[in-house]
């Protein structure tokens, strides 16, 4: 029997679901990944996560060779180049593991029934995530909306059903024959229509699990007040990994709880709080799956203050956020190392977005597209799931609205501020005690600081706590009619 394994974000040979049954399964097998046209005409994802992208397909293409097989790939749609892959290669079987993006679901369903209708069976696999939305339900069989009570039935889950990590597939030498296909090299970034950049997380499976044990070993232990600080590796910065496959989930939470076993310090108060980051995860993912009007707009209706209209001064905040030029540092600091390197802390998102949204009064949708379009990790459940919580649409939006004070994050999180003269050199011999507020100096001590404000550091655009009454008086107006 001959199968087709087409890898998608799962760009990994270990604990791989698809390419492991087909291996179990046939006697030939060949790997396939499709770029797909559209999406990359698009530009809906940027230069970093394509670069990350091809950096984990040329590891991918390696650890296949070394099993004996041959990535194929193409270039077009999906829909087309799958169907002509398995007719031109006369497969019996095309496997793949599942997606839940609302419009990878339409795409994977005409594939199935285009494949169908050609006599080829289709056989598709959990793999993205430990538990598929349908697997993790409410008493009563509904979707979850609440994390706290989606975490109590994924832990019971976990519990009941122990999820095995599947080995490299081994060829036996007698069963599979390699398919004489000849390997093509990728296409670069530039061929792609993408700026060439080295990502600033490397790409690729081997180096996803040297980053794994290097977190677990560790800062795994001091997780719960490390992953708040911006200036410290106090997270494990596998979410790229997680994005493109290079990891499996079920690999990262079983190596998290086999850290509690090991001599030395071992927390599993930090270590369940890092557990708990995956299974935010999947709650976002199975919130896409089972209410997919979210990519579209709010996940509920709930009053929160109407955006700024279009107009100049609308272009202008935007263009101030995206840039890193409100004058918050914390805000500017967080979109420079976007801007730079395709990655941002966790907290800073967090600031960020809250600005975005209750001190510029900018909708959420441009924010979300922002990150999609500079994110290494550009994940549209992750994405979308974070962004509504953010604005108060989402699930598990808290009474009254989040409202970050950017100067108290900041001197909480990032007292001395060493992340701030990170990204934004124009601080950086300002003292710990001014760095969080350098508006506030006086003229003497934006000289002796080098650094005045509205030449080389940008005075506040808007006025913080003018800012929140104002969201809070909106809000207020529009609840009371
Ligand atoms: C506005 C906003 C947008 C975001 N967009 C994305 C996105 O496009 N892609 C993405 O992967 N994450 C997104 N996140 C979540 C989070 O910021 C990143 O997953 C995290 O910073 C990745 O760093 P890490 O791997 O060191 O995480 P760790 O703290 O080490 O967490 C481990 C893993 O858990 C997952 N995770 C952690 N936090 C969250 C979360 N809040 N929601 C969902 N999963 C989480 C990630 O896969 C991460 O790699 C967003 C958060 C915010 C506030």
């Amino acid at each position: 029997m001959r199968g087709l394994v087409w890898f998608r974000r799962d760009l990994r040979v270990h604990d791989q679901l698809a390419l492991s049954t087909a291996c179990e399964e046939c006697d030939e097998v060949i790997p396939l990944f499709v770029f797909d046209e559209p999406l990359l005409q698009s530009q809906e994802f940027g230069s970093a996560c394509v670069n990350f992208m091809l950096g984990c397909l040329d590891e991918l293409q390696a650890s296949l060779a070394a099993l004996g097989l041959t990535l194929q790939w193409r270039r077009g749609c999906q829909v087309d180049e799958v169907c002509r892959a398995a007719v031109e290669w006369k497969a019996d079987v095309v496997y793949w593991n599942r997606d839940y993006e609302p419009r990878a679901k339409v795409r994977d369903r005409q594939i199935q029934q285009q494949l169908a209708q050609m006599g080829v069976s289709a056989r598709t696999f959990k793999d993205h995530v430990v538990f598929e939305a349908e697997e993790v339900r409410s008493a009563t069989g509904e979707p979850m909306q609440r994390y706290s009570a989606y975490r109590a039935r994924w832990w019971a889950k976990w519990h009941a059903v122990k999820p095995a990590v599947r080995a490299v597939p081994r060829p036996s030498t007698t069963k599979m024959k390699t398919v004489l296909l000849s390997p093509s090299p990728l296409p670069t970034a530039k061929e792609l229509g993408y700026e060439h950049l080295i990502p600033w997380i490397a790409p690729g499976e081997r180096r996803a699990r040297e980053q794994l044990r290097w977190f677990v070993e560790g800062p795994i232990h001091r997780y719960a007040d490390g992953r708040n600080r911006p200036a410290i590796d106090g997270s494990a910065k596998l979410s790229p990994h997680l994005r493109f496959g290079t990891l499996s989930p079920r690999e990262a939470v079983q190596t998290a709880l086999k850290s509690l076993s090991h001599s030395g310090p071992a927390s599993w108060t930090d270590v369940l709080a890092w557990i708990d980051e995956l299974i935010w995860r999947e709650f976002f993912q199975q919130v896409l799956a089972a209410f997919p009007h979210v990519v579209d707009g709010p996940f509920k209706n709930t009053s929160v203050p109407l955006s700024r209209d279009f107009g100049l001064e609308r272009y202008r905040l935007f263009q101030t956020w995206c840039d890193g030029n409100t004058g918050y540092p914390i805000v500017d600091a967080g979109m420079r190392q976007l801007n730079q390197t395709g990655w941002m802390h966790n907290r800073v998102r967090m600031i960020v977005a809250s600005f975005l949204i209750k001190d510029l009064r900018i909708d959420w949708q441009s924010g979300e597209r922002y990150f999609m379009q500079h994110l290494l990790d550009a994940d549209a459940a992750a994405n979308n799931g974070n962004w509504q919580w953010c604005a108060s649409t989402g699930t598990d939006s808290m009474p009254g609205y989040r409202i970050f004070n950017p100067a108290l994050q900041s001197k909480k999180f990032d007292p001395d501020g060493t992340y701030l003269r990170l990204y934004v050199p124009a601080l950086s011999m300002v003292p710990a005690n001014r760095i969080h507020e350098p508006h506030l100096m006086t003229l003497d001590e934006q000289s002796r600081y080098g650094c005045h404000i509205g030449v080389d550091y940008p005075a506040p655009v808007v006025d913080h706590h003018r800012a929140r009454q104002e969201y809070l008086d909106l809000g207020k107006h529009q609840v009371t009619g």
